[in-house]
């Protein structure tokens, strides 16, 4: 067994290789050098089979607060947080009030739940 020159740590625990794969990429296309460890390498540990579809992303440990802060942009991305963020129409007057004001700037009512 040879050691990674590196000293790392495991930063996600991919539930299979295709995510690892996508992961990894996205980490080394960023700038941070991540290896995977796991899936088809670790067929044949006997013990480790029914672990043998996941797949560790490992980062060097100086690297992991980066990576940590690209894997959450990365997840972020996925999710549709704007879809609560849209203008509404005021009850009363009628005008398209900005989704930043809980009540309209024109007549001053509040926006209704
Ligand atoms: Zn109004």
């Amino acid at each position: 067994m040879s050691k990674p020159a590196t000293e790392s740590v495991l930063l996600y625990r991919a539930a299979d290789p295709i995510e690892a794969a996508l992961l990894e990429a996205m980490l080394v296309e960023s700038g941070v050098p991540a290896w995977t460890v796991g899936g088809q390498a670790a067929i044949g540990f006997g013990e480790l089979g029914a672990d043998a579809q996941c797949v560790d992303i490992r980062v060097p440990t100086a690297n992991h607060a980066e990576a940590l802060e690209l894997l959450d942009k990365h997840y972020a991305k996925t999710t549709n947080s704007e879809l609560d963020a849209k203008p509404w129409t005021c009850g009363k007057c009628g005008e398209t009030v900005g989704p930043t004001f809980s009540s309209c700037w024109n007549c001053e009512t509040p926006q209704q739940a």
